[in-house]
């Protein structure tokens, strides 16, 4: 609990330390020619990480340490996290093997099958959490998508995040659906590929720099980061500087796009 009430004071600049550098001018430059715009979901249109954070406030308080410290505990879950995304993937599943890995480690208790159950209770509660879409995206979508081309580009369990693309009601404004196994240059480059996009007309826009931004970038494609103040940790990193012509923008709510395109 302590870790997710103190990350939700970070300032930004600790975050991501070169986001301040980016240049940003305040000069509205709005895009004559139709763009793609591949844009992320997860903590981009809707919460997600908020959801994650409580569940592992919840385990962590469930197990109770003796000897270490929440943040600790905290350290050790985000270990097990990257392993688990090796061998699982992400989403619900690979976060409740991780959970119950952690307790494995840390607890003096055997694993029995109620702990199993409860255990997994923690992560399974998220899938029941509602589609909660963040400021003014419905509004941005519509706007955007009678001036461009719009594809949705996610991340993680093919079940899991097409079910949050229903139940949000915003598939509408997209003329496709992608979701990746993970989201490295190379999906980026098999994207523009797939869609037949032009380089210099099409966007990332998201809240990752590890997913979103920098992979975009390297795959020779403009970016837009509208950072979230609760992005995954496991999804910072810092922001490259894009080599022209690509180009970045830094925005900070995702109806500033209103503003660009
Ligand atoms: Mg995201």
């Amino acid at each position: 609990m302590i870790l997710s009430s103190n990350r939700l004071l970070w300032p930004l600049n600790l975050w991501f330390p070169r986001v301040k550098n980016l240049p940003y001018d305040g000069i509205v430059h709005r895009r004559s020619l139709a763009q793609t715009l591949l844009i992320d979901a997860d903590d981009t249109l809707w919460e997600n990480n908020i959801y994650f954070e409580r569940a592992i406030a919840d385990f962590i308080s469930f197990l109770n340490h003796r000897e270490r410290k929440p943040a600790e505990v905290r350290e050790i879950l985000n270990d097990v996290e990257r392993d688990c995304i090796v061998t699982h993937g992400y989403g619900l599943h690979s976060f409740a093997h991780a959970l119950v890995k952690t307790f494995e480690r840390l607890s003096v208790e055997p694993l029995t099958p109620a702990l199993h159950e409860t255990i997994h209770g923690f992560a399974h509660a998220i899938a029941t959490q509602p589609v909660q879409l963040l400021p003014g995206v419905e509004r941005t979508l519509e706007y955007l998508s009678g001036k461009h081309h719009l594809v949705l580009l996610t991340k993680g369990d093919h079940k899991e995040q097409t079910g949050k693309v229903q139940r949000s009601g915003l598939q509408k404004h997209f003329a496709a659906v992608e979701v990746v196994p993970e989201k490295d240059p190379g999906t980026y480059t098999a994207v523009i590929a797939k869609h037949q996009l032009e380089h210099e007309r099409t966007w990332m826009i998201g809240n990752s720099p590890k997913s979103d931004i920098n992979p975009a970038l390297r795959a020779g494609i403009s970016a837009v980061f509208v950072p979230h103040d609760d992005t995954w940790i496991l999804e910072h990193e810092d922001v490259l500087t894009p080599d022209p012509p690509s180009e970045l923008l830094v925005l900070q709510t995702f109806r500033d796009l209103v503003e660009y395109f």
